[in-house]
């Protein structure tokens, strides 16, 4: 499963490790070749099936080699009662002198349960017919020098195997898990790319989506060897034939229509759900140079279709959940997604000591607007509202649609003569703003807003009281002749000259 699956099986003659089962198993016959003046040593595995004696490598004269020659032993010859009796037989013809060297481990399967795999075979070694016949005392020690080997061979293939099976079952049981939670969690993009680099060890991972509006392949995210993760959003490829190599995949114009590798050491990975393609993933392993194993092929195909459907329903899951928290209308945050940041900006003030303003504006006339022009230039006007809002709040101050024409904006850490410079620019933007009306005498339409303003400590200790004062100062400039701005405090004092006898003001400071 994971690279660099290089495992050292022990120390082979001449004090030299040798890597790989190949290696070892070769290191073994050059052995038993040199120590017991053999022309030739070749190893063999018994194949149930066929009943052949498969021959894996064969050492002779100092080269090593795999073959296709196989045996069939025949009953009664030396081979076959070697296999019978798991004893060595030696036997001399006229091509040689011969030792057989029977082996059998039995080990646990590595798929688990109480299956055993007998690993069973002969060693045949070899002399010249001149060359002098095989000891009994030869034979026992040339068999005893070989089990030992071999053992270790089949051990340190059979804890590979587990290895290998125990990596692939987490992988399988922790990605599918990963691929089960991105629905529900919000960073879902990065969940998938770092549990794919994770289980499957990749330099790279990168993740690019379809933006069928504007037909282009937009990066994601990226995560690197590290498991560090970051966004690959400047990455934008038009997605017209011919204009990458990534959108001719993604088109389906290159070849290999499922995945397609690059050198061995690049795969791309089209996402597709239900026959449409939503966007590339691209794994690789360009810095460390290592070939993207088969096995690692197979267990991506086959978590493709996983993939790609827990990809899509994170986008889908996000374009919910915006269009829950979004008006479509002015692009400005709804009511359910303000109270949940009131609460937390007002515990922030309070625990901080910082202050909190709240801004409630209101559109004059709207429903005059709507009846004199209809509804659609209505929908304009509240769209330029939310334009001049968004165009001019810092990142931490949160508007939100109240509800029909008032618009409630909420400013951390400012001061109630901060919020009023605000709503100066916000009521001057939007004054400015013309509405063409194209079958009316004016041919455009203004309108303007009311704003009222309250802050936290000042005006109230509450998020209710905070809330009720900036409706209070709307309501004062409302009937005071609208288009105004109304800071709570100025309200107050206001209001107790009124209730004293003197004529109120038109409009406030
Ligand atoms: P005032 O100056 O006192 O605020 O007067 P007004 O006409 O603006 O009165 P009010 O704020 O009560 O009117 C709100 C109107 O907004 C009533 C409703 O038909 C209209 N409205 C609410 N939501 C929408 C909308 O999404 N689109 C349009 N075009 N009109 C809307
Ligand atoms: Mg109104």
């Amino acid at each position: 499963m994971k690279k660099n699956e290089k495992i050292f099986y022990g120390e082979a003659p001449g004090r030299v490790f040798y890597e790989g089962r190949d290696a070892f198993l070769r290191a073994a016959l050059e052995s038993v070749e040199e120590r017991f003046a053999l022309a030739c040593a070749s190893f063999y595995e018994y194949e149930e099936g066929t009943g052949l004696l498969r021959l894996r490598q064969c050492h002779a004269s100092g080269v090593s080699f795999e073959g296709e020659e196989n045996l069939k032993p025949q009953p009664g010859s030396a081979a076959a009662r070697a296999l019978e009796t798991m004893q060595p037989v030696r036997s001399r013809t006229s091509g040689g002198n011969f030792l057989y060297s029977p082996f059998r481990f039995d080990y646990s399967d590595p798929a688990g349960g109480s299956s055993v795999v007998p690993c069973l075979g002969l060693v045949r070694m070899e002399r010249s017919p001149r060359a002098r016949r095989f000891l009994p005392s030869e034979a026992a020690g040339a068999d005893a020098y070989l089990r030992s080997f071999l053992r270790d061979y089949y051990k340190a293939e059979f804890f590979s195997l587990h290895r290998k099976y125990d990596k692939n079952v987490a992988a399988i049981t922790e990605l599918t898990e990963v691929f089960a939670t991105a629905l529900r969690v919000r960073d879902s993009f990065r969940h998938i790319l770092s549990g794919i680099q994770t289980y499957f060890g990749f330099d790279r991972v990168r993740l690019y989506l379809i933006d069928e509006k504007n037909r282009k392949l937009k990066g994601e995210l990226s995560a690197d060897i590290r498991g560090k993760i970051k966004s690959i959003a400047y990455e934008e490829i038009p997605l017209e034939p011919g204009a990458h190599r990534f959108a001719d995949i993604v088109l389906g114009r290159s070849s290999g229509a499922f995945m397609e590798r690059y050198k061995d050491c690049v795969l791309y990975m089209p996402l597709a759900v239900q026959g449409v393609t939503i966007g590339l993933l691209i794994v690789d392993n360009l810095l460390s140079q290592q070939r993207i194993e088969p096995q690692e092929l197979a267990m991506l195909r086959s978590f493709g279709g996983q993939i790609a459907l827990a990809v899509d329903n994170s986008r889908l899951f996000d374009k919910v959940e915006e269009l829950s928290l979004y008006d479509e209308l002015t692009k400005l945050p709804l009511r359910r997604y303000f109270n949940q940041r009131f609460q937390e900006e007002f515990y922030r003030a309070e625990r901080f000591k910082q202050p909190l303003a709240l801004i409630w504006a209101d559109i004059d006339h709207f429903k005059e607007v709507n009846d004199t022009y209809g509804h659609q230039i209505g929908d304009k006007v509240l769209k330029e509202a939310g334009r001049v809002i968004l165009s001019n709040l810092r990142k931490i101050d949160f508007p939100c649609r109240y509800g029909g024409d008032e618009i409630v904006i909420l400013l951390p850490q400012a001061t109630g003569a901060e919020a009023r410079r605000l709503a100066q620019r916000l009521s001057q933007e939007l004054a400015e703003v013309r509405i063409a009306v194209p079958f009316s005498k004016t041919r455009e339409l203004r309108v303007t807003m009311s704003i009222g303003v309250s802050t936290f400590p000042q005006d109230a200790s509450s998020m209710d009281a905070l809330l009720e004062k900036a409706d209070d100062a709307l309501y004062w400039v409302k009937s005071h002749g609208r288009g105004q701005i109304a800071v709570y405090s100025e309200v107050a004092a206001a209001k107790e000259k009124e209730k004293a006898g003197s004529p109120p003001p038109a409009s406030l400071p």
